[in-house]
């Protein structure tokens, strides 16, 4: 990576090159601004990076499907030119431990024959279902591309937004609003219950509710997180959700090269210590940043894509911040509750409930066989174990991408909950590691019992490696729990979800601001637009 010239001084640092910071980069390059992105790993992309951990195997190390990047991203810089493609992931199968399965695929008939099969009233139910989902969708999704308002202020174009989002409300059929209420209100298993009475359906239905949250399906407010998941589109599709050629970090790497094309550098091993402020005091102005090596490059902007707490307590000198903001920050919550296991593997996996290599083994395979058992997973994680039966969300990429194995070899992505970053008085993750990895192994074998004799190499990534190795705190993978209270202009911290902080010049751009985690983008996106609107670089 080239070095940066001694003396230069930037319109623009961006603090770390997840694709959010990548993002926030592209768009400030586009407009002219001359943009410096220093990330800490030898690799680009933070949760969403390819790396080949085994010769031959290219595993997205943490994120590993891709649905709600954002179209107009896409568009903007013309990513697919950029080498993203993505493929598409078809259906979720749930082996049940009774011999059964339940398989969903994006063919309506066939899932209509197939829920039909378990229970009439739901598979007429279904389709009610997806049609309110999608009311649901459209009544939130121009939120994900707006910045939030602050209803605390009398400001009349912050009245007007929020007069916006009231008068799209007051659009929708009564039917939707109540829908739309319960769903911001509700645990994801007492919404799924007010539509269907099949009980593997509502377990593999939930899971979206609980991913990256320490809640159970139980508990309420998943509801809403089940409705996030189900946001992303891929060719303007709904729910669609699917593979980048390539891994996750393919996604990171066209937005990097868009980036670089419209003149961002983009240096790696580049950790950064500390943002400098100009007179420390209250409200300062951030001026530039410190490597961990000492050198200290000075920009008009620093926009930070890492989370809150790195940013404010961590990069910042103490003192610089008032006490009612760093008081949020404080408070924010993360509560890493999942792991991944990694798998290289000599041939696939041999499910008992459907024998042989099969067009289910192309999709999610989602070890969520009850609500009972998702529930009791995390019950074990609220007192500080690992579920030992657990919530898995499967997929084999190299079904679809054979450039990510050795010919005749697989990779399986194994995305595990709970694994909570606080364990119980006497456990640490570094001792729990294996023993989580060998429990995954066991629990797929249930399903699969050749598993255990096609596994070649092995990786376990705990809440403890996601904080340590790519800087998401308590290992929560959205930088930050998705829990309604720090959602929209409650994100990061009520007052500042605009993307600003009190330091004047520091920006927040990364999955901890509106609206959220996931391979988005829009968090990026949204923070240099306002950077842009501020004239500050
Ligand atoms: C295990 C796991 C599975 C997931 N699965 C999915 C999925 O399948 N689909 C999906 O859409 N989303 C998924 N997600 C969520 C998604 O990957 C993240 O929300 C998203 O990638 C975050 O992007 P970001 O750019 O905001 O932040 P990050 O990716 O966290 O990027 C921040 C960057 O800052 C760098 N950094 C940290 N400290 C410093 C420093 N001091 N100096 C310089 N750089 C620094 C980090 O190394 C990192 O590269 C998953 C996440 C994880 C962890």
């Amino acid at each position: 990576m080239p070095s940066v010239a001694r003396g230069t001084k930037y319109d623009v640092i961006v603090v770390g090159g997840g694709h959010n910071g990548l993002v926030n980069a592209a768009y400030l390059a586009k407009a002219g601004k001359k943009v410096l992105v220093l990330e800490r790993r030898h690799v680009l992309g933070g949760a969403a990076c390819t790396e080949e951990i085994f010769p031959g195997f290219k595993f997205s190390v943490c994120s590993y499907v891709v649905s709600l990047l954002r179209p107009e991203i896409i568009r903007d810089l013309d990513l697919p030119r950029h080498g993203l493609e993505i493929l598409p992931l078809d259906g979720t199968f749930t082996p049940m431990p009774n011999g059964d399965h339940l398989w969903r695929v994006n063919d309506h008939g066939k899932t209509h024959r197939e829920i039909a099969r378990h229970s009439r009233v739901d598979a007429e139910a279904y389709d009610e279902f997806g049609k309110a989902m999608q009311a649901m969708c459209r009544f939130v999704k121009p939120i994900l591309s707006m910045i939030p308002p602050d209803p605390a202020t009398l400001n009349p174009k912050e009245l007007m937004k929020v007069l916006f989002i009231g008068r799209r409300f007051q659009g929708m059929s009564s039917e939707d609003k109540y829908n739309q209420v319960q769903l911001m209100t509700m645990s994801a298993i007492d919404f799924l219950d007010q539509w269907f009475e099949t009980d593997v359906l509502k377990a593999t239905m939930s899971a979206s509710g609980i991913i990256g949250t320490f809640l159970g399906v139980r508990s309420p407010g998943t509801a809403y997180v089940l409705l996030h998941h189900y946001m992303g589109e891929i060719d303007g599709a709904f729910r669609a959700w699917g593979f980048a050629r390539g891994g996750t970090g393919a996604i990171s790497n066209a937005i990097a090269d868009a980036a670089r094309e419209a003149g961002a550098e983009i240096r790696t091993e580049a950790p950064i210590a500390k943002i400098l402020v100009k007179n420390d005091g209250k409200n300062g102005r951030a001026v530039g940043v410190v490597l961990g090596n000492g050198d200290e490059i000075y920009a008009d902007v620093i926009s930070s894509s890492v989370d809150p707490r790195l940013t404010f307590t961590k990069m910042i000198e103490p003192g610089n911040l008032p006490d009612e903001f760093m008081e949020g920050v404080n408070r924010y919550k993360f509560r890493g509750s999942s792991g991944k296991v990694n798998m290289a593997l000599d041939g696939l996996p041999d499910f008992k409930c459907m024998p042989g290599v099969g067009a289910h083994l192309r999709g999610a395979m989602s070890i969520s066989p009850s609500v009972e058992y998702m529930e009791k997973a995390y019950d074990e994680a609220k007192y500080g174990h690992w579920s030992s039966h657990p919530y898995i969300d499967m997929v084999i990429p190299t079904l679809t991408d054979t450039s990510l194995a050795p010919p005749g070899k697989h990779i399986l992505s194994c995305f595990v909950q709970y694994a909570p970053y606080k364990l119980a008085p006497g456990l640490d993750w570094d001792t729990e590691k294996e023993k989580f990895g060998d429990n995954v192994v066991n629990t797929i074998a249930e399903y699969a019992p050749n598993i255990r004799n096609i596994i070649l190499h092995r990786q376990v990534v705990t809440p403890l490696d996601l904080e340590r190795e790519w800087g998401l705190t308590e290992g929560n993978i959205f930088q930050g729990e998705l829990s309604l209270e720090q959602l929209f202009f409650l994100r990061p911290v009520a007052g500042w979800a605009q993307f600003r902080s009190p330091i004047k010049n520091l920006y927040m751009c990364g999955s901890a601001t509106h609206p959220g985690g996931g391979i988005m983008g829009a968090p990026g996106r949204l923070a240099a637009l306002e950077i842009l609107k501020d004239g500050a670089a």
